[in-house]
């Protein structure tokens, strides 16, 4: 088995969850493999090893866990962007549409200094309406946003060539 099929057979998928129709990738399975773990991890941070990352940036919630361990692997800071209303202190939001309705994510105004190199991470790319508002998040406040890596890319559902269309470096582990 070579080390791509590895990390596919980790994923576990879920019919019908949360609705009819939709097909869950859940990486819960893939968390909980150490080796599987650590080689996505390896496998995101690969390309930067040399240059300076300032800030990881992880899309609440599945985007923490493998965001945090991504930060430490770089030596960088990690930023937490959160759902509305989650935040202690002053934020900066964005209003993002959902399949139905709008929703919106907010960062601490101060978690990124302007010019500060930052890598965007999450466990998923679909419709790509999560991360690109996040990156037009992390512009606003002045971010140069290197990257943005998924575990999992939907490639029917485009969203990794919106961000590509977005002048955004995207890496993906599994299609
Ligand atoms: P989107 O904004 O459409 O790119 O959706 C991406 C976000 O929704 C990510 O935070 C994913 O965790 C979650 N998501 C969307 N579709 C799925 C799916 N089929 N399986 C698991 N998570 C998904």
């Amino acid at each position: 088995m070579d080390e791509r099929s590895d990390l596919r057979a980790a994923v576990r998928t879920i019919p019908d969850y949360p609705r009819p129709g939709i097909l869950f990738r859940d990486i819960t399975t893939l968390l909980g493999d150490a080796r599987a773990f650590r080689r996505a991890v390896d496998e995101l941070v690969q390309p930067w090893p040399g240059s300076k990352i300032d800030k990881v940036a992880g899309i609440e919630a599945r985007g923490f866990i493998l965001g945090g361990a991504v930060a430490h692997q770089l030596a960088s800071g990690f930023v937490p962007i959160r759902k509305k209303g989650k935040l202690p202190h002053e934020t900066v939001t964005i209003a993002y549409s959902l399949e139905y309705g709008i929703d919106e994510m907010e960062m601490h105004r101060d978690a990124i200094a302007p010019g500060e190199r930052v890598i965007l991470v999450d466990d998923l790319i679909a419709t790509g309406g999560t991360a690109t508002a996040a990156v037009e998040l992390l512009r606003k406040m002045g971010a140069e946003v290197v990257a943005a890596v998924f575990v999992i890319d939907l490639p029917d559902l485009g969203g990794a060539r919106r961000l590509r269309d977005m002048g955004v470096t995207v890496r993906t582990l599994m299609s």
